[in-house]
């Protein structure tokens, strides 16, 4: 049984990217199913899957990183073995292409599960990422329009607090990107990000940390977006996957760790699931996320509620 559920990010994706997000998902479902298919690699269709979507510019992750306060890009991604639990993190790694591949690397050439910042990046350097700008033209124009308005609005720094910031610009959270895939026995998980949008300069979110933003284990697996700060709060994936292994089916999962994120910290999120019956899932409390899937009998795309009516 073979499965594969990307997503793109909960936020609030304007109309006209709707069809380029839509695109953009199910071309990484796409390429992550047909690793799957010819390697029957669930580690290499979940990278795959993860670095198509890094390379589109349109998601907020690898290249098209939103960038930080003082107009730097900080990526943090993460991947995890369901049957093992190995796991391998990165947090606020700047100046390489694609995030989801050097914490695959600290999974798979460390015994540690996380490294951060300037360690990360020695690391990096010596697993021979080349050094690149994941900096586009149009972060950067969005960058001088925010810091322009923040800057007239005299106030010091309004944006403190990350949660008004985000009440105020819901669009600067649209983009974070992540994917599951069951290969038979196996469910792997991984996420990718430049976080949150005039995020301060060594924030970390949820995706890098194992539990908040990806986990898999051998009974489910799970990625989510949203406002780190909330998602690491409720622990979601972790959360997600402990209500597979009791037997609930991933798609009333997705819906119940969104109600419990509803019921407490109240920020935006977004998670997809796969369970190992091979049922999948997705739910969001914002209003769009794209999200793709595709099973030996379907391929499935969606961006938001109200297009599906
Ligand atoms: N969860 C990501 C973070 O807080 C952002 C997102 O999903 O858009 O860094």
């Amino acid at each position: 049984m073979k499965r594969i559920i990307v997503h793109g990010g909960s936020g609030k994706w304007p109309e006209e990217k709707w069809e380029k997000a839509k695109e953009g998902v199910l071309e990484a479902a796409r390429t992550g199913f047909k690793y799957l298919m010819e390697t029957g690699d669930p580690v290499e269709a979940c990278t795959r899957a993860v670095m198509s979507l890094e390379d589109n510019p349109i998601f907020n992750a690898g290249t098209g990183s939103v960038l930080t306060l003082d107009g730097r890009v900080e990526m943090d991604a993460s991947i995890m073995r369901g049957t093992t639990l190995e796991a391998g993190a990165v947090a606020g790694v700047e100046n390489i292409k694609n995030p989801i591949l050097l914490a695959r690397k600290v999974m798979e050439e460390t015994d540690h599960v996380l490294l951060a910042g300037e360690g990360a990046m020695k690391f990096a350097r010596s697993m021979g990422f080349e050094h690149y700008n994941p900096i586009t033209e149009e972060r950067k124009k969005k960058w001088l329009e925010l810091k322009k308005k923040f800057e007239s609005g005299r106030s010091t720094l309004p944006w403190h607090k990350m949660q008004e910031l985000i009440k105020k610009h819901p669009e600067l959270l649209s983009g974070t990107v992540g994917c599951v895939v069951l290969n038979d026995e196996e469910i792997v998980a991984g996420t990718s990000t430049g976080g949150v949008f005039f995020k301060l300069f060594g924030r970390v979110g949820d995706t890098p940390l194992i539990g908040a933003g990806t986990y898999a284990n051998s009974f489910g697996g799970a990625s989510a977006t949203g406002i780190g700060e909330g998602i690491i709060r409720v622990v979601l994936s972790k959360t997600a996957c402990d209500f597979m292994r009791v037997g609930v089916s991933a798609l009333k999962v997705a819906e119940a760790v969104i109600d419990i994120v509803n019921s407490t910290v109240k920020l935006d999120a977004g998670i997809i699931t796969i369970d190992r019956a091979g049922n999948i899932g997705f739910a969001h409390n914002t209003p769009t996320m794209p999200v793709a899937y595709i099973r030996e009998d379907e391929e499935f795309v969606y961006i938001s509620k109200e297009e599906k009516g």
